[in-house]
């Protein structure tokens, strides 16, 4: 479903991604780990066309993304949805209004309609009645929360997911990873994840790829990389965040 072709970025002097090759199937729970700086959060940002690649292919769902032409790029940019670390809700604009603006405009639902499918959207994300607060009368795992409603109800082929937890108090912790967890058992979105969060990465994830240098150094299934990796890098890096 996503297709990464040599790919490489560069800002400035510093090549974050080097000839960056990988692909990530249809329906597969995908994590990015490794250190900080080795580019991970780019990769999601150059799905969601917030940066371009200097050089190489970017294909979702057999289009291409990148080399494209602006209306090709925004039809494929649709099908892909993204929740932030620092969750980046509207703030002058209502639970319900945050979650049914991207259809309205982007997918040109009704707003009837928009706001049915959003509070069903709340419902599942446990906020059903939030829908008339605004992001700063909410708790942090409320915001996210309502962030992760948002991504669904655009119905992304694609879900990514970056530090999502990071910015959150530790009690707040587990019921979104809970949540997320759920999306990606009852449903058949494809899911890439940079996270530092080692358990959910093993529990979430089919794959996890070891990116090191703007590369991926090592792939595999989380009991394999996690147990018993093949990289030095790999198994540094492990022993310094487990
Ligand atoms: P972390 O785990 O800390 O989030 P990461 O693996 O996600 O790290 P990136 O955020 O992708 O890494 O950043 C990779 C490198 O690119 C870093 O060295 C960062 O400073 C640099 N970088 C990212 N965005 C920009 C930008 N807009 N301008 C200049 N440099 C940038």
């Amino acid at each position: 479903l996503i297709r990464f072709s040599e790919v490489t970025k560069r800002f400035g002097e510093n090549t974050v991604l080097d000839d960056l090759s990988f692909t990530v199937d249809a329906g597969r729970h995908v994590t990015l780990i490794g250190p900080s700086g080795s580019g991970k959060t780019t990769i999601l940002r150059m799905l969601m066309t917030l940066e371009r690649p200097d050089d190489g292919t970017i294909e979702v769902g057999g289009q291409r993304l990148f080399p494209a032409d602006e209306k090709r790029r925004r039809e494929v940019r649709k099908g892909i949805g993204m929740v932030f670390q620092q969750f980046n809700l509207f703030p002058n604009m209502s639970v319900l209004r945050n979650i049914t603006e991207a259809p309205v405009r982007v997918l040109g639902m009704s707003r009837d309609e928009a706001a049915e499918r959003a509070r069903r959207l709340l419902d599942m994300v446990g906020l059903a009645d939030k829908e008339d607060a605004r992001p700063s009368q909410l708790s942090g795992g409320q915001q996210q929360r309502v962030a992760i409603a948002r991504a669904l109800a655009m119905r992304p082929k694609v879900l990514l997911l970056d530090e999502v937890t990071s910015a959150l108090d530790p009690e707040l912790v587990a019921g979104v990873l809970d949540l997320l967890r759920d999306i990606a058992r009852s449903t058949d979105i494809t899911m890439l994840c940079v996270t530092h969060e080692m358990n959910f990465a093993r529990d979430i994830s089919d794959e996890v790829l070891m990116f090191d240098s703007g590369r991926v150094i090592e792939s595999g299934p989380p009991e394999k990389i996690f147990t018993a990796p093949d990289h030095e890098r790999t198994r540094e890096f492990l022993g310094a965040v487990l």
